[in-house]
């Protein structure tokens, strides 16, 4: 198939709305669209990506006035976070409009839906005719793309368009709030930090502890992810390690010594931002180790950690 990259979220539009697969800039990651109402478009999706069967796609909205057409009810807590937090980095997962195709929601009753913050994002979702469901535009299991190179390198040949944007300001996956039950449960950190949240919605748990025979709460963090080659070795600032040949480091601290690309960022922002393109570059030159600063969990460290522990194969 032939991959068309285009500059135009109309020349997109077009396609999405006959029912092709289209990779689009967001504030997150880039994300690999399908209609909602494409059913043969979707299976698509799974299909490029390799995505399991099992794992949910996220829907994408162009406005709050869409969400009766995704969810069929919004509790108390969910009207709140979308008042403070949409447009932008939050996932809200909610009780699903039954209109929502089963494949979507990998046959959940429930849906995860977003709305966007970044322009180009927003204007492919106005064009388009209906929701569009978009995981993270990569190659299942890999590191998630935040620049529309990376998404070429991934899925050239296997979608029909690449809609270039800027690389994505804030580089790691939405922030995963279930409000499908009776309290709010954060499923997933990220730019919408748990303070935030806890400051518009302070009964929030993150309590994911589940009983084992249930069907697990968000199917895909059960799957490795984030994954470059390169062995992740996790370090805190104090500790300097014997530094293996052809490694890599990235973090706020100095480095260990001897180590040969170097990424050190100025704050917990830039980390989460640089953190996926890093990994990809660091296997482009072959690294066998990268070094990761382990920050603690408090505001985005949270999020920097959980993708630095799924990437290292640690939970
Ligand atoms: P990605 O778009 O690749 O970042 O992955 C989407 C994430 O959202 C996966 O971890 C899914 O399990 C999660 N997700 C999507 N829909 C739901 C849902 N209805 N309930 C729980 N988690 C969901
Ligand atoms: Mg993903």
């Amino acid at each position: 198939m032939l991959t068309t990259l285009t500059d135009s979220a109309e020349e997109a539009a077009v396609l999405l709305n006959s029912g092709r697969i289209v990779a689009f800039p967001t504030e997150t990651v880039y994300g690999l669209g399908a209609g909602i109402a494409h059913p043969e478009a979707i299976r698509q999706v799974f299909l490029a990506k390799g995505r399991p069967g099992d794992n949910p796609l996220i829907v994408h909205i162009y406005s709050v006035e869409q969400l009766p057409d995704v969810a069929s009810e919004i509790n108390p807590e969910a009207k709140k976070l979308i008042e403070h937090f949409f447009p932008g980095p939050l996932t809200l997962v909610l009780k699903k409009n039954p209109l929502v195709p089963d494949t979507v929601t990998a046959g959940l009753q429930t849906v995860g839906v977003r709305c966007p913050a970044n322009p180009v994002a927003r204007e492919l979702l106005r064009l388009a005719h209906c929701p569009v469901a978009a995981p993270s535009a990569n190659l299942s299991g890999l590191p998630s793309a935040t620049s529309w190179e990376a998404v070429y390198q991934d899925l050239e040949g296997k979608i029909d368009c690449v809609l270039r944007g800027q690389p994505s300001s804030i580089g790691l996956e939405s922030t995963i709030v279930d409000c499908s039950g009776s309290k709010a449960v954060l499923l997933r950190a990220g730019a919408i930090t748990l303070e935030q949240l806890q400051a518009v919605v302070p009964e929030i748990s993150t309590n994911t502890n589940q009983n084992k025979l249930e069907p697990p709460k968000s199917p895909g963090l059960k799957y490795p992810h984030y994954a470059p080659k390169a062995e992740i070795v996790l370090c805190c600032p104090e500790e300097k390690r014997a530094v293996t040949p052809s490694s890599a480091y990235i973090g706020l601290s100095d480095p260990p010594e001897g180590v040969l690309i170097v990424k050190l960022c100025k704050n917990l922002e830039e980390y989460g931002r640089e953190l996926f393109s890093f990994f990809r570059h660091c296997d482009s030159k072959n690294i066998g180790v990268i070094y990761c600063e382990l920050p603690s969990p408090c505001g985005l460290g949270r999020a920097i950690r959980d993708r630095l522990m799924r990437a290292a194969g640690q939970q």
